[in-house]
């Protein structure tokens, strides 16, 4: 199948994962229509991937072998010395492998859009206010429509909607198909990692290929180094779960970005990182600028169903997995990777539509339900942490795997051959790899 025009509306990384795999499938045309009018590079913030994960994505040719990222091999797992004294660090409960890189959310993006066919068009500062499939575009007497906030409305072969977790596509699909507050927040920070100097113990005193996961009642904090946005720069990253503030609201927008949060609501956080932390991640909690500090409730999305005459969804549009599984942005590339096998494999748009549905409903619920468990056993019904030791936890952590879905995403069905022609110089860049690394 070859030719067609394609409206992407959300230019994130679903939206250019998409562009991208229309574009070199042969869409003759494909405009990415984005809400935000600024350089989404902007957003910085850490992503993790599993390794095998990513070595599939550059396989399948859907993500650069030479993207800057930072090596992680083990998770630290750890809770507060209530003995008094001890390790600054917390208690030792438990010394994962973690086979993971993390990357900088804006340079992954960046590597995305890099190379991206000349075909494919950015809108960006477009708003799309309705979407819908009326017989109104494509040669064959089947479309769909865009409308964006001007009030012009555009005929396409095929609508995607990537945009994201309150998606306006996933409206006209699935209209059924909301977000559930999870019961909880995340409270997210990054900062120079050049700063942690500045913490008794210094930088040594937390190696640089851990996670540390520093569990209370309650919640827990997740903190890893990330590539900064500029090459030989590194951040630190951290994702701390809490219970829902008293002054959330939940019936609107809901996250709030970053510098928005006043005072008041930053001495929340800085209490209880105080409160319930171990000296050095509460001090290191400290060192993070409100500029750099912000909120997002957790949500759980699992639709029924991807496609509807010539909409589809993708990304976040379709599912929101709570972050505890690692794997939103490799969910995002392996709904591209299916899109573009099915229309590879295609005869039709319906059947390329009922393929990619088939392939990826399935195992987005999968997922949805395994970050479920994972929400629940680690914040919501978490275990004494007191009571923990290394047997213990690596017993509560099989069971919370028990049942479906992958942590950090589950493997691509079959793995593709090294594609040169999408990324010209992968198998160099692969080779290279160690350097392409942060120290
Ligand atoms: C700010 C931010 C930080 C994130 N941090 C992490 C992280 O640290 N770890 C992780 O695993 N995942 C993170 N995610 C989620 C992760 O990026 C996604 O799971 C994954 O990348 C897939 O996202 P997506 O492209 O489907 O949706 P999103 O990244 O949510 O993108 C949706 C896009 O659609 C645009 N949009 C929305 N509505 C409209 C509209 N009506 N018209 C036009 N454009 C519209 C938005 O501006 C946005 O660019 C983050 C997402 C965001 C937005």
């Amino acid at each position: 199948m070859r030719g067609g025009s394609i409206a992407v509306v959300g230019g994130s990384i679903a939206g250019s994962a998409f562009a991208r795999a229309a574009a070199r499938q042969g869409a003759e045309r494909v405009v990415v229509l984005e809400r935000s009018p600024g350089r989404l590079e902007d957003r910085g913030v850490g992503i993790c991937i599993h390794d095998d994960r990513f070595a599939e994505l550059v396989d399948g040719g859907h993500l650069d072998a030479g993207v800057r990222r930072h090596r992680l091999t083990v998770r630290r797992w750890a809770t507060r010395d209530t003995s008094g004294g001890g390790d600054p660090r917390g208690r030792l409960l438990w010394a994962q492998p973690m086979p993971f890189h993390s990357f900088h959310w804006g340079v992954l993006w960046q590597a995305l859009r890099e190379g991206m066919p000349g075909n494919v068009e950015y809108r960006l500062g477009t708003t799309v206010t309705a979407v819908g499939t009326d017989g109104s575009g494509g040669g064959d007497g089947n479309g769909a429509w865009v409308a964006d906030a001007s009030g012009k409305r555009e005929p396409y072969d095929l609508v995607i909607g990537a945009d994201g977790y309150r998606s306006v596509v996933r409206e006209a699909l699935c209209p059924e198909a909301r977000p559930e507050y999870a019961g909880y927040v995340c409270w997210r920070g990054s900062f120079d990692a050049a700063r942690l100097a500045e913490l008794p113990g210094g930088a040594e005193a937390w190696p640089e290929d851990e996670c540390a996961t520093v569990c209370y009642p309650g919640g827990q904090v997740v903190l890893y180094r990330i590539p900064g946005v500029n090459p030989g720069s590194t951040q630190v990253n951290w994702v701390f779960y809490a219970p829902t503030p008293a002054w959330l609201r939940l019936d609107g927008p809901t996250s709030i970005p970053a510098g928005a949060l006043d005072d008041g609501r930053a001495d929340e956080l800085a209490d209880l990182a105080e409160r319930e932390l171990p000296p050095y991640w509460a001090a290191l909690v400290a060192l993070t600028p409100p500029e750099r500090t912000f909120l997002q409730p957790i949500y759980d999305l699992a639709t029924p169903r991807r496609t509807a005459g010539r909409l589809l969804l993708a990304g976040d549009a379709a599912t929101v997995v709570r972050p505890h599984n690692t794997s939103g942005a490799v969910k995002a590339l392996q709904d591209a990777h299916a899109f573009e096998e099915a229309w590879r494999a295609g005869h039709s748009w319906a059947g390329a539509l009922a393929a990619y549905d088939r392939e990826r409903s399935l195992a987005g619920r999968e997922l949805v339900d395994l970050g479920r468990r994972l929400g629940r056993a680690q914040v919501g019904a978490a275990p004494d942490w007191s009571t923990m030791d290394e047997p213990g936890m690596v017993a509560w952590w099989h069971q919370q795997l028990t049942g479906s879905g992958g942590f950090g995403g589950s493997p691509l069905g079959a793995r593709s051959t090294v594609r040169p022609d999408v990324w010209p110089d992968t198998a160099r860049r692969t080779a290279e790899h160690t350097d392409a690394e942060t120290p």
